[in-house]
């Protein structure tokens, strides 16, 4: 196997992986902010985070991966007091919808979610931490954080920090490079704003805190990955680091690693330029969760992705042929033996996708190695050239394909029904499907073609597609 390189937007290198512990990685991952539902592009980073945990997994390591909810921040404080809500009744609605997207894309549960609001205590004792060492400054109930004080700041995100006064502030979660300075570790409550009674006096703490507090509280205090999107490196990692590396004197993060963006057709998503989308808006036209979850996990979580509805159909036909591939290898009948050289082929594409991966989680790569692999199996699958005794290879191979992919179960139709969408198959379920192509088949021996071709034809007007093969059996697609 080859050894596991991942960039560190830290050193600004690859680096190979090795975790403190010998066997064990322990990870952090920038959760959601519930304050809407998540879009798509929240959503490529979260598909990179769950190949990178499921290929780490399937390497032999044992994960303890901790994700948050942040549930308390100005977006969210805004909106609900807009709303005339608590903030946890506003948050939850979004909370369970971001557990059903994540379910819908097969993505895995982390070993453990947090919510920023139910470590509170943890923040204002971190903040403590901070005062005592005299990381902090007051003013008008807000506490800041002295960044001057902290000479690697911006060494993550290589900012140039020599036009800053000392003594500027931010009171904001979210700013641009522009305007670092000195930022709110816990903020005073404005009229008529939620606010926890503490310690450190009324109010609630800042974005950065709440992730620096739940890390160290689950992982100790210096973690082997840190994960997000690109944007979440300035302020908001460049802060955890100076909040964590500050109160414990210890590196906070081994290896930082950064999601790109994803772009909708060449653009970036916002809701004015009416591009904006969540997996339910893709879901409601009639996309398959597979296919949104093939195309975000095919380019490499280092390039840019740019969304479009041409590679969202392409996505779905690239899912068809590899589930087509797999129902041929467990339906068809095949002479005994082996074929000469598959063996062979099957240890080249376990082989590539093994690098793919391991070079920085190259997904192209490793795609690309199980595309290869069904065409050419497919090929001699068509000459009559294959054999039983491959088929156990085969499936191996597929196993640890889909232990990573995660594409092959075809369940689209349940997950979208959970949701409550009918979806491409008009809510049809595999098994349903089935049934009118066994009940075709009966009204055809009947000689009852009318009734064969209006089950045909109802099949087609929810999207299935029926195909007879010349064995006499009948493959169904959906279009
Ligand atoms: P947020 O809910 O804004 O805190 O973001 C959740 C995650 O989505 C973070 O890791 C962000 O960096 C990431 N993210 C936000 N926008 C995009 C985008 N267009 N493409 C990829 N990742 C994104
Ligand atoms: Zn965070």
């Amino acid at each position: 196997m080859a050894e596991i390189v991942l960039h560190n937007t830290l050193s600004g290198k690859k680096e190979a992986f090795v975790p403190q512990t010998p066997g064990e990685v322990r990870m952090y991952s920038c959760g959601p902010t519930v304050y809407d539902f998540a879009h798509i592009g929240n959503f490529r980073t979260f598909v990179f985070q769950d190949i990178l945990r499921r290929f780490l997994r399937l390497r032999g390591f044992r994960l303890n991966q901790v994700m948050n909810l942040t549930d308390v921040d100005d977006r969210i404080i805004a909106n609900a007091a807009a709303a005339g809500v608590g903030i946890r009744d506003y948050t939850e609605k979004y909370a369970q919808a971001f557990f059903e997207d994540c379910k819908a894309l097969s993505i895995e549960e982390p070993e453990r979610w947090v919510r920023a609001t139910d470590h509170i205590e943890d923040m204002v004792k971190l903040i403590e931490r901070l005062r005592e060492k005299s990381f902090t400054y007051e003013s008008e109930g807000s506490i800041y954080y002295r960044i001057q004080k902290f000479p690697d700041y911006g060494k993550l995100s290589k900012i140039d920090l020599s036009g800053i006064q000392a003594g500027a502030r931010v009171d904001v979660d979210r700013y641009e490079k522009e305007s670092a300075r000195d930022f709110a570790l816990w903020k005073a409550p404005k009229p008529g704003e939620h606010f926890w009674e503490t310690r450190l006096g009324k109010g609630r703490p800042g974005w950065h805190i709440e992730c620096s507090a739940m890390a160290m509280k689950y992982l100790g205090e210096t973690l082997d990955i840190h994960t997000g999107g690109v944007d979440l490196m300035f302020p908001h990692h460049e802060n955890e680091i100076a909040q964590s590396e500050a109160t414990t004197g210890k590196p906070f993060v081994c290896y930082w690693l950064h999601a790109e963006h994803l772009l909708v057709e060449g653009e970036k998503m916002s809701k004015s330029l009416g591009n904006f989308y969540t997996l339910r808006d893709l879901f409601a036209k009639g996309h398959k969760p597979s296919s949104l979850r093939f195309l975000l996990a095919s380019v490499p979580y280092r390039r840019q992705l740019n969304f479009t509805f041409d590679g969202l159909q392409q996505a779905a036909s690239s899912v068809e042929r590899l589930r087509n591939f797999a129902e041929r290898l467990a339906q068809e009948k095949f002479p005994a033996g082996n074929k000469d050289g598959m063996a062979a082929s099957i240890e080249a594409a376990e082989k590539a996708f093994d690098a793919g991966l391991s070079d920085d989680l190259n997904t192209a790569q490793a795609l690309a190695a199980a595309f290869d692999l069904i065409r050419e199996t497919n090929v001699t699958m068509d000459n009559g050239k294959f054999r039983s005794g491959d088929i156990a290879q085969l499936r191996g191979f597929f196993a640890k394909f889909d232990s990573v992919f995660a594409l092959l179960e075809d369940n689209d139709s349940e997950k979208l029904r959970a949701l409550g969408y009918g979806g491409e198959a008009g809510g049809l379920s595999d098994t349903e499907i089935e049934k009118l192509i066994a009940e075709r088949i009966i009204a055809k021996q009947k000689r009852d073609f009318a009734a064969a071709d209006r089950i045909r034809k109802e099949l087609a007007d929810r999207g299935i597609i029926l195909e007879d093969t010349k064995d006499g059996r009948v493959r169904w697609k959906r279009k």
